[in-house]
């Protein structure tokens, strides 16, 4: 047997998977969190789905990856035995990694580099692909990062209209994230409809706590709603999207507000939090149902947002042939994504309300026979698209 270790680490707990690399079922999955602080935790499920938890001080991501590993031996599963690779989520390959790549030391310097256009990600990245480097050091350890996909966007769509020389001297531009759902989807679609990816024009819907949408064209990106960082584009559980940079500069100006509060009133204070209080979209869906005025604008906003995407995309991609919804809101919200899609007949899309509030979960298409355009459920696995993608790597 072999299998792919996957690794998505943060700067305080890191999630890993480890999946067979042939019939891609996962063996067994776990959480290490609340690293560096008095009592950290971790929680591991093996393949049967049995379940154990425990709290000790855990100082650093080494340390977890010890722990880690005494959850495998107990669990009676000799990873390292079986172990090909392992996969790590990288948030911002900037225009350097177009693809996923084995991580030397240069690579891990160009990380690290990188940090300074994800500041909350790539070092958080970097601690955990150190502690797995010395947990594994026989296997390759593959860098698999969020902007990838998006590499392939054309310069008009990557480019802010802001003084050129400046722009490429602090590497300001859209780089784009959720690739490797995006990819996942796009594919994972393309296999649905019986279709080859290279012949469909696809937008994506990634609706989750963080949300972003892009059209893939014959399976390249060529646009897609988030920016230089996760905050620009579509409305999210806490962060604004897309915004006039004006009012920045005004609420700076005018009432005080200091860059960092600035930067934590978008990130953290707004989208569905800040207009209504709640940044679960469960929550602001039962409030609104029950007549919260607050909770119904921001899913006014949230749909109107989302709506304003569907057409630049539609056009970008001289029309659509499916369009895939994924992610937390995506996969089990049938109000919003009626509500996304709504009176676009004349395009060629219309959704089945039968289909559409269907308790299936796999994928399924929700769209009536006479659309012209497929629309979709798609449920995301990025953990499988990383293990698929360092396989491919390192030749598994
Ligand atoms: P994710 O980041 O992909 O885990 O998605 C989290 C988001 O999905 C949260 O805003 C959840 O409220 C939302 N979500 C999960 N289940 C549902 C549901 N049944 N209806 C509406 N939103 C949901």
């Amino acid at each position: 047997m072999s299998a792919v270790l996957v690794v998505n680490s943060g700067s305080s707990s890191f999630k890993y998977q480890l999946i067979d690399a042939e019939s891609e079922v996962t063996l067994a999955s776990g959480l290490v969190e609340r690293i560096g602080e008095p009592t950290g935790g971790a929680t591991h499920t093996d393949a049967a789905g049995e379940r154990t938890s425990l709290e000790l001080e855990i100082v650093d991501h080494t340390a977890g990856f010890a722990v880690m590993l005494e959850a495998f031996a107990a669990s009676g599963v000799d990873v390292v035995a079986d172990l090909v690779a392992v996969g790590h989520r990288v948030v911002q390959g900037g225009a350097r990694f177009f693809e996923p790549t084995i991580i030397t030391d240069l690579v891990r310097i160009n990380i690290d580099e990188l940090s300074g256009l994800a500041p909350l990600h790539n070092p958080a990245n970097l601690a955990g692909i150190i502690a797995a480097q010395k947990a594994f050091p026989d296997v390759s350890h593959v860098a698999v990062f969020d902007t990838a996909f998006h590499q392939t966007m054309p310069p008009a769509s990557y480019t802010y209209a802001i003084d050129a020389a400046l722009a490429e001297k602090y590497r300001v531009r859209r780089y784009g994230f959720h690739g490797t759902s995006h990819r996942f989807v796009a594919h994972a679609a393309a296999e649905f409809v019986g279709r080859p990816v290279e012949d469909l024009r696809q937008i994506v819907l990634h609706l989750g706590n963080g949300a972003s949408m892009c059209a893939v064209d014959g399976g390249r990106s060529i646009d897609t709603s988030m920016g230089m960082t996760p905050l620009e584009g579509l409305v999210m559980g806490t962060r604004s999207g897309d915004i006039d940079p004006a009012v920045l500069l005004y609420l700076q100006r005018r009432a005080g507000l200091s860059a960092d509060e600035v930067d934590t009133l978008l990130n953290k204070r707004s989208g569905l939090l800040g207009l209504s209080g709640r940044g679960d979209m469960r929550d602001v869906q039962t409030a609104a149902d029950a007549g919260d005025e607050a909770a119904k604008l921001a899913l006014d906003v949230y749909v109107h947002r989302a709506r304003s995407y569907i057409g630049a995309y539609l056009v970008e991609l001289r029309g659509v042939d499916v369009i895939s919804f994924t992610a937390g809101v995506g996969e089990n919200s049938p109000l919003l994504r009626s509500r996304i899609l709504a009176g676009l007949e004349s395009f060629g899309i219309e959704i089945d309300p039968v289909l559409n509030t269907s308790p299936d979960r796999g994928a399924r298409v929700i769209s009536t026979e006479n659309s012209r355009v497929t629309v979709l459920v798609v449920p995301t696995n990025e953990e499988l698209e990383i293990a698929r993608q360092t396989l491919a790597v390192v030749g598994g």
